[in-house]
């Protein structure tokens, strides 16, 4: 592979610049990030990365330890979803509405990140990464209106703004679209078949099958940058 289909699949950390010893952000990204924390910041609202830069095999031991029964797996509703009743087709799809294929996480790519503000959170309270953490009422709901009103203004957006079919609403995620559309560009169905070929995933040959589908629905289904 190309260094830039290492990228595409998470399979170098070349461009990651490191905040610290877990998140690690794409290095071209770094002084826009920077910006939008100190604008938060001015009102109130400490800007934080849950988490950044995950590579293949992190995404990997996510998607293997979901199909195993491992780890659990929610629906849109936060309940938990019985994966033992359920075909290998979908197991598939139960596990993609909130975890991408490694390969196709666009948390490879490291312009991608999912954010909080801690000091938004009650001294007991842990993040959890669940929408009512981020929709009115939530606690974290100050930070869903400030990102609205100036994430753009930074060069941020959210890919997962509404459920279309596909991964659900992630009102934590954001892109940062000078480096995040030409990737998303680049990104392909062949180059996202050979990552999968060379891996020891759970669920391979029923996923290579479903992967023109899988494609669209997941990877290709995203918002773009609205100026
Ligand atoms: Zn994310």
């Amino acid at each position: 592979m190309t260094e830039l289909e290492l990228i595409l699949t998470g399979q170098t950390n070349q461009h990651i610049h490191w905040l610290s010893d877990k998140v690690g952000i794409h290095h071209e990204m770094v002084s826009a990030y920077k910006s939008m924390q100190a604008a938060a910041k001015s009102e109130n609202i400490e800007l934080k990365i849950a988490s950044g830069f995950r590579d293949f095999s992190r995404q990997l031991a996510i998607w293997n330890n979901k199909f195993a029964e491992k780890a659990v797996v929610k629906d849109q509703q936060d309940n938990s979803v019985d994966l033992s009743v359920l075909s290998d087709a979908e197991k598939i799809h139960a596990i993609m509405l909130f975890s991408a294929l490694p390969g196709a996480s666009r948390h490879h790519w490291g312009c991608d990140i999912d954010v909080y503000a801690p000091n938004l959170l009650a001294a007991e309270q842990t993040l959890q990464l669940e929408p009512w953490e981020y929709q009115a009422s939530g606690p974290l709901y100050p930070l869903t209106l400030w990102l609205t009103d100036n994430a753009n203004k930074f060069g941020f957006y959210f890919p997962y703004d509404e459920f279309r079919g596909g991964v659900a609403a992630e009102p934590w995620h954001l892109s940062y679209q000078p480096i995040a559309m030409p990737y998303q560009k680049q990104h392909s169905e062949a180059l996202l078949v050979r990552a999968i070929e060379n891996s020891n995933i759970q669920g391979k040959i029923q996923l290579l099958q479903l992967l023109p589908e899988l494609y669209q629905r997941y990877v290709s289904n995203v918002a773009s940058y609205q100026a």
